[in-house]
């Protein structure tokens, strides 16, 4: 039973950050409500768990912490957050929930059953044993301005006023708006002087203006084992070929880099495992019909094929020096990322400079943010949820840590 003089945390926003935040804080004795604005909690959750939930990653810690990127993100800070979380505690607290993990050969990790929602839910009925208060259908509205300290959020019954000596503010990215992530809070912190940085689709699906006559071709197509660059940084995996550009593991990857370009290219490599030298020997003997013959001498899919010949066509190439140059560098110029609403994931977020090293704000010590609604971004691989679970963590015990500071002060 939590006394009642325990210090009160109020978190707000019930994805994975705010859940593990509310978690955290309980455990460590603070009376927690939690008020979330969709009628369940979790919804991001469940969508994540649906092409089965990739929990964390089996990378070596040093490897794992590079995954992380954001603007003027301090050095060091996730090393020491994934230090206090990492990953295999993501694994046993699954474990303790009854939710058996297992890893990948690529290393992702994932519950045995892939599925998110019995994870979900026996997570709900853990935070209820720890006597955790859950309001759903609570939309924060208004953060406390000028002498009030009032919270207020909109309910079924009406405006709810709320004070803590603590809040975690958990609110999530900006993808999905259906899932409740809809990025809306930027504009209340904005008006309490916080800086966010700019909105943008991460671990998304790029358009290509592909002719007309090459989508049939293309369509739905895999590019396994491909190899591709945006600049000088390279990624290896999966593409996937649509109707309106590209998807798959490589472009979600290299996503910072594209962003960062003035005219977005991603440069594949058809053939990674075959070197020039060695395709062009394969083509020794042919004398003519270069294009038609590297279908079967390099052994390509019918999808590769008909990349090749498109960039063959438009560079006006077509002996074996330039379709073995375009196979192992195929340019396919991109328009524009898909719709931020259909991204995995978002970056942008409330700015690093806002925030000091316990995630509290610096306009407001008392209030702590966590999660996707943080300036970070991380590809897709688990390195999300990890992050998520690790900056909720930090963000209870910080709040902890600042609930028992200011009651020995006023003590
Ligand atoms: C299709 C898809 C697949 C994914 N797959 C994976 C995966 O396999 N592995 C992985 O690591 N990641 C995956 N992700 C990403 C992952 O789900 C997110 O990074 C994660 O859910 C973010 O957690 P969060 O707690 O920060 O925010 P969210 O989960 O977005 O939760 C934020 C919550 O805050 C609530 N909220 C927002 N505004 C308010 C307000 N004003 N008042 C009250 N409540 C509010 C929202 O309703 C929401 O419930 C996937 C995402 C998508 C879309």
């Amino acid at each position: 039973m939590i006394s009642e003089t325990a210090p009160h945390v109020v978190v707000i926003g019930g994805g994975p950050a705010g859940l593990y935040a509310a978690e955290t804080a309980a455990l460590q004795g603070a009376r927690v409500s939690l008020y979330e604005a969709k009628a369940s909690v979790g919804r991001k959750l469940l969508v994540a768990g649906r092409g089965g939930l990739n929990l964390t990653h089996a990378d070596a810690p040093e490897v794992f912490v590079t995954r992380y990127r954001g603007v003027q993100m301090p050095e060091g800070w996730w090393v020491r957050c994934l230090a206090e979380f990492p990953p295999e505690m993501l694994r046993d607290w699954a474990a303790g929930l009854g939710i058996e993990t297992f890893a990948q050969r690529t290393g992702r990790i994932y519950p045995r059953e892939m599925k998110a929602a019995p994870l979900l839910r026996r997570w709900v009925e853990r935070l209820r044993a720890l006597e955790v208060k859950m309001f759903v259908k609570h939309r924060l509205v208004a953060m406390p301005s000028g002498a009030s300290a009032e919270w207020v959020l909109e309910a079924p019954a009406g405006e709810v006023r709320v004070t803590a000596d603590a809040i975690i503010l958990a609110l999530g990215g900006a993808s999905w708006a259906i899932t409740g992530s809809d990025g809306k809070w930027t504009e209340m912190l904005d008006s309490i002087g916080v800086s966010v940085q700019p909105w943008q689709a991460a671990n998304c699906g790029w358009e290509v203006a592909w002719p007309e006559e090459l989508v049939p071709r293309i369509e739905g197509q895999p590019l396994k084992n491909a190899a591709a660059r945006a600049g000088a940084v390279g990624a290896t995996g999966e593409l996937m070929l649509t109707r309106y550009g590209l998807e798959g593991g490589i472009i979600y990857q290299l996503g910072p880099e594209l962003r960062a370009m003035a005219f977005p290219e991603l440069c594949i490599d058809l053939k990674p495992d075959q070197s020039a030298e060695q395709l062009r020997r394969k083509m020794e003997s042919v004398r003519k019909n270069h294009l038609q013959e590297t279908a079967v001498r390099w052994r390509l899919s019918t999808a590769s094929h008909a990349l090749l010949a498109w960039r063959a066509q438009r560079e006006g190439a077509c002996d074996l020096t330039d379709l073995t140059r375009i196979v192992k560098n195929l340019r396919v110029p991109l328009l524009r990322p898909r719709p931020i609403d259909e991204a995995i994931s978002s970056a942008g977020g409330v700015a690093w400079r806002e925030v000091a090293d316990d995630l509290s704000l610096l306009h407001a010590p008392n209030v702590f943010v966590a999660g996707e609604m943080l300036d970070w971004e991380a590809p897709t691989g688990g390195y999300l949820m990890q992050g998520c679970f690790a900056s909720g963590r930090w963000a209870a015990r910080g709040a902890l840590a600042f609930c028992l500071k200011a009651r020995n002060i006023h003590r």
